[in-house]
């Protein structure tokens, strides 16, 4: 990895850093207000209890003094009624009498409806002042802490902008410009290549594009802008693909002798293949790849042996030129060792570097 793809990750780290920092001082006031506007809420609700108490206490007494004033009429008439004349007058103060007293068990029902209340208001003013009280402290937890965290949060974000600029300096002035501009409309300006895919957004590389991020070179994503960057330790070893060397060899073979690798030869596995021209034939040698040992016999075609053996060359790598048809009947059926290393080396070279050209056979 390049050493300003390194630091263009970290420049990425730190302004996401930067944004959860300064999104997070912004809301903490927002907080404070929503947890203040809460308590407000339980004082009205304390208030209101309260009030509602007071109110059936006012009225209380007032039915009382009503009664008060019923009765004291109710002593006035009966003593009225011993000094009257007539049985009219006398039958007129009964009826003042039953009247009043009608009144006084109005007022005694109104009175009763109020103490079956009076129980349940008390209670919830109890309840209001309790909550109210749990709730304020609370409060003034959360608000220390919303002060103590937006403290903290402004002095690492003074870090981060000091870090920020340290790492911008470090880096091609070209590149931030890119990088900035990318990030501002995509919230991200580089983006890690894996499995031949942009993992910003997601498109499929071409082969020439993707190899040349795996061979360290800084380059965009031809869809979305965002800077490429491969990370050989995050790739699925599984999943090593080496896709212009494969098409390469296929494309190329135009003749003369060559040596080529397949992992996949058959049931074999891992082979090497000697394959030859020869006039207007060819012919094909094939070796077990780890011990060297010959498979099968000399097989011989009519035809160039890119379609002769089309087959059996499948997606195989080419590797360095195959020697004389008598140096490899010489050779029996044992590759020398030494053959064996280079042509091991050959597949290694072109494996991990596919942009590396394979050798063209000559003929
Ligand atoms: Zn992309």
């Amino acid at each position: 990895m390049s050493p300003d793809i390194e630091n263009l990750m970290k420049l990425q780290d730190a302004d996401k850093e930067i944004r959860r920092l300064q999104e997070e001082i912004a809301a903490l006031p927002k907080r404070v207000a929503e947890i203040e506007q809460k308590l407000a809420g339980h004082k009205a609700a304390l208030e209101a209890a309260k009030t509602a108490v007071k109110g059936d206490e006012a009225d209380r007494r007032k039915y009382e003094t009503a009664i008060q004033d019923l009765k004291g009429k109710i002593t006035k008439y009966r003593d009225q009624s011993l000094e009257v004349k007539t049985n009219d007058q006398y039958k007129a103060l009964m009826h003042e009498i039953q009247f009043a007293e009608q009144d006084i068990r109005t007022n005694e029902d109104k009175i009763l409806d109020l103490m079956v209340n009076v129980e349940a208001r008390e209670q919830k003013v109890k309840v209001a002042e309790a909550e109210l009280k749990t709730e304020s402290a609370e409060v003034e937890k959360e608000k220390n802490e919303a002060r103590e965290r937006t403290a903290e949060d402004q002095k690492l974000l003074a870090d981060w902008a000091a870090k920020r600029e340290a790492i911008r300096g470090a880096i091609d002035p070209d590149l931030i410009r890119h990088y900035e501009r990318v990030m501002k409309f995509r919230g991200t300006g580089i983006a890690e290549v894996r499995d031949q895919k942009c993992l910003g957004c997601q498109t499929l590389l071409r082969p020439q594009t993707y190899n040349e991020v795996r061979s360290g070179k800084t380059i965009e994503c031809e869809s979305c802008q965002r800077l490429l960057y491969f990370d050989p330790k995050r790739e699925d070893p599984a999943n090593k693909p080496v896709p212009t060397a494969k098409k390469r060899a296929k494309a190329k073979v135009v003749g003369g002798r060559s040596w080529f690798y397949r992992p996949d030869f058959d049931e074999v596995g891992e082979v090497f293949l000697a394959l030859a021209n020869s006039e207007m034939r060819s012919s094909c040698r094939v070796y077990d790849a780890h011990s060297g040992r010959k498979i099968g016999i000399t097989r011989n075609r009519e035809g160039d042996f890119a379609t002769a053996f089309a087959h059996e060359l499948g997606a195989g790598i080419q590797l360095r030129p195959a020697p004389s048809d008598k140096a490899l009947d010489d050779w029996g059926d044992e590759l020398p060792s030494v053959i064996l290393d280079e042509l091991h080396a050959d597949v290694k070279s072109a494996q991990p570097a596919p942009t590396t050209e394979p050798q063209t056979a000559a003929s």
